[in-house]
């Protein structure tokens, strides 16, 4: 599935509850997603690391959604590489 798709997806799914819920609160639990992987991550579980990257990409897309941002026009930024040094890979200094 592309970016596009994706993101139109979680619009099918989500947008009504995410407008109800409003930005603030879809960006709270954006974080608390975030958090969820942070714990995969030190339990090094495969699977449990593969469901919390889909859910943290999903609350992205929703946050996105309700701000009107477009992520396939956004990760154009990233293009034409680093969009510090422009190269690819980066050789900007840590
Ligand atoms: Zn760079």
């Amino acid at each position: 599935m592309e970016m596009k798709e994706f993101q139109k997806l979680i619009g099918d799914i989500y947008y009504k509850k995410d407008s109800a819920r409003g930005v603030e609160g879809t960006f709270r639990w954006l974080c608390e997603e975030v958090g969820e992987l942070a714990k995969a991550i030190r339990k090094k579980d495969r699977k449990n690391l593969e469901e919390e990257f889909a859910d943290v990409l999903a609350w992205t897309f929703s946050l996105a959604n309700l701000l009107d941002i477009n992520l396939d026009d956004a990760i154009k930024k990233y293009e034409k590489g680093c969009p510090k040094c422009g190269r690819i890979p980066c050789i900007c200094e840590e």
